[in-house]
């Protein structure tokens, strides 16, 4: 990976100026979880000489600095644009832009009620479900993410969580009660992965990101991006990655996993 070290030429001189890739990261730069090949990390180095790139990923810088990081390198520095959260807390060139909150937004009252009403599910669901572990409920910055099983759950539970979720829909009737209960709130439910269904305040979706796309012309040294391209593998309705996909502002690519969406950018790059 000698690449990842190489000079990256500032924004403003790249190649194709005002161009950016933007990916997703699990199933479009990394297998479900696990880390980037070393294949793909030497690719977007390379087409990083000539277009802005960044990702956009659900999960915290730190879930993504395991998966595209090392322990030496810190993501931030292997792409221009990193956007965790979906870009509630966003980095340009390693540096922190300006973040947003949840619980800041639906205030603390508000928050409070729907944990509540979340641990009391749950703890009526333990009855009814094969398995529970722990951590439940899980707070992020931009986002909750609840899980009737419990997070901790290993590979193996999760699966079985799954299968039992198929037949019996607890993740959606889960989700159609926060619905009944807090209709006023202004949240967005998605439900992906295994075991959990992540909500956070409509709009705050993959799309979100793009504001810092659209902002970074009025930085100092700011690039005025017209071509915004996204390649995501959660793309078709109810996908987490198809809002971003579907926007005007962005070229959608879809991708069926990490080997397409190498192939996709030796196509268009001419690699
Ligand atoms: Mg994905």
């Amino acid at each position: 990976m000698a690449s990842v070290g190489a000079v990256i030429p500032p924004l403003k001189d790249r190649p194709m100026k005002g161009v950016i890739y933007l990916f997703d990261v699990d199933e479009t730069l990394t297998p479900a979880r696990l880390h980037a090949s070393p294949e793909m990390l030497t690719l977007l180095s390379t087409i990083r000489q000539r277009v802005a790139i960044g990702y956009v990923g659900g999960s915290d810088l730190s879930k993504q600095q395991e998966q595209l990081g090392t322990p030496s390198i810190p993501v931030q520095s292997l792409f221009d644009y990193c956007f965790p959260e979906n870009g509630l807390t966003a980095f340009r060139m390693g540096v922190p832009l300006e973040s947003a909150n949840f619980i800041s937004w639906l205030g603390e009252e508000k928050y409070k009620k729907f944990v509540r009403f979340c641990l009391r599910y749950i703890a009526d669901l333990a009855d009814e479900i094969p398995i529970v572990r722990g951590t439940f409920i899980e707070f992020r910055n931009g986002m909750v993410n609840v899980s009737p099983v419990g997070r901790n759950a290993s590979t193996e539970e999760r699966k079985e969580f799954t299968k039992f979720d198929d037949e019996h829909h607890v993740r959606e009737k889960f989700v159609k009660a926060l619905r009944e209960e807090f209709p006023d709130f202004g949240l967005t439910y998605s439900i992906g992965g295994q075991i959990s269904f992540d909500v956070f305040p409509t709009g705050w979706d993959k799309t979100y990101c793009l504001r810092h796309v659209e902002n970074d012309q009025n930085l100092p040294d700011g690039v005025d991006y017209h071509e915004i391209h996204f390649f995501g593998d959660k793309t078709s309705k109810g996908g987490n990655d198809y809002e971003i996909y579907e926007d005007s502002r962005t070229i959608g690519h879809n991708v069926k996993g990490p080997e397409d969406t190498m192939a996709q950018l030796k196509e268009i790059f001419k690699l």
